[in-house]
């Protein structure tokens, strides 16, 4: 197994959007007056975090958002700066269709960014209206042929699915479309309609959790014949481009983030930055920045290593404890153990919300 101790990863958070998607609950901004400053606040956070991951190497950096392709790659080069390159393996930007030319994809080429998240949620021209997206599936196509003329041959789509109106024909075309492109990755979420998103009056005409469940099966099924191994709940890799980022939040390596509502993790606490664009300016350029920090007990940490690694196709190493409360799904066929690790079956992943929280420990309080 490798030997995490000495990596690390950092995320840096770009909130800035063209425009609000219609089902966005994240924090983002469309103010785009504060890139400039933003850019040298996080180059300062950088700075001032520096021994904040205790030495460790940099195993991957991820640019998220927002929409990280608002920045000139000028903007992206004075960050990068900050962050020591030696030993990065992997360089992810997240974009948005609408943003990329083959010239901005060399670009940041140039700069080592090897790894692409491109925003396309669906080739549906009428769904993505909806949805409130700025291109088309024309766009989101040429999107991932421009990243490859670029040279960055490591691209993944994110697709979404239980979209209003959706039918499973619609989801199938939608498979087809993304494992028809040269990707080598593919994530997948069933969208949520959150409370106070414009999309959430279109709830009712969402997929049942029924209809939610077999486009979660359809998809399985689809990913797994184009050779797409299903490494967790939502995401989907080619042999060998499974995220190292992501897959870094799931086995509890830590990590920095920076840039307002930024989360860190340094294997004992768990921070956040304010998700307030001012706020967070403010807090840095005056040395003190605006954030919480959470200390995590003994059991914090052993649910989160349930919640997190059971979400994965390698699931968890098995213990005594865990193997006790487990027991009615291994005896079920929900879970399985193999070579000394619990994992969910592919059929029980869709309802593993409600397996990890069952085989959550209760706090104990002093
Ligand atoms: S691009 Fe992403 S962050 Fe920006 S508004 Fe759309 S969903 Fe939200």
């Amino acid at each position: 197994m490798a030997n995490f101790a000495h990596m690390a990863g950092i995320y840096i958070h770009i909130p800035f959007c063209k425009g609000r998607c219609q089902y966005c609950a994240f924090f983002s901004t469309t103010r785009h007056d504060d890139m400039d400053r933003y850019v040298q606040d996080i180059c300062l956070e950088l700075e001032m975090r520096r021994d904040y991951l205790n030495g460790a190497d940099i195993d991957t950096v991820y640019f998220g958002g927002g929409t990280p392709s608002q920045l000139s790659p000028e903007q992206m080069a004075l960050i990068l700066d900050r962050i020591p390159a030696t030993s990065i393996r992997e360089l992810t930007v997240e974009c948005n269709p609408d943003d990329v030319t083959a010239e901005y994809m060399n670009s940041l080429h140039s700069l080592g960014v090897n790894r692409i998240s491109m925003g396309v949620q669906t080739f549906n021209d009428g769904l993505l209206a909806t949805l409130g997206r700025r291109h088309d599936a024309r766009q989101a196509a040429n999107a991932v042929s421009d990243c490859h003329k670029g040279g960055i041959d490591n691209i993944s789509i994110d697709l979404m699915y239980g979209l209003p109106g959706q039918t499973p024909e619609m989801q199938k075309t939608d498979l087809e479309c993304a494992t028809s492109l040269d990707a080598t990755h593919i994530s997948s979420y069933c969208l949520s309609y959150e409370e106070g998103t414009p999309i959430f009056r279109f709830r009712n005409q969402g997929a049942s959790d029924e209809l939610c469940r077999s486009m979660f099966h359809a998809m399985c099924a689809h990913m797994k014949e184009h050779g797409f191994r299903h490494y967790e709940i939502s995401n989907f890799a080619k042999p060998g481009f499974e995220s190292a980022h992501n897959s870094s939040y799931w086995n509890g390596t830590p990590y920095l983030g920076v840039g307002a509502g930024a989360h860190s993790f340094n294997g004992k606490s768990r921070s956040w930055n304010v998700s307030d664009l001012d706020a967070y300016m403010k807090g840095i350029e005056c040395g003190s920045p605006v954030s919480e920090t959470e200390i995590l007990t003994a059991t914090d940490m052993y649910n989160e290593k349930i919640m997190l690694g059971l979400r994965t196709a390698g699931g968890i190493e098995a213990d005594e404890r865990l193997e006790r409360a487990a027991r009615r799904y291994l005896e079920s066929g929900q879970m399985v153990k193999e070579k000394g690790r619990l994992h969910l079956t592919e059929d029980s992943l869709f309802i593993s919300d409600y397996i990890i929280s069952d085989l959550f420990e209760d706090q104990i309080i002093d």
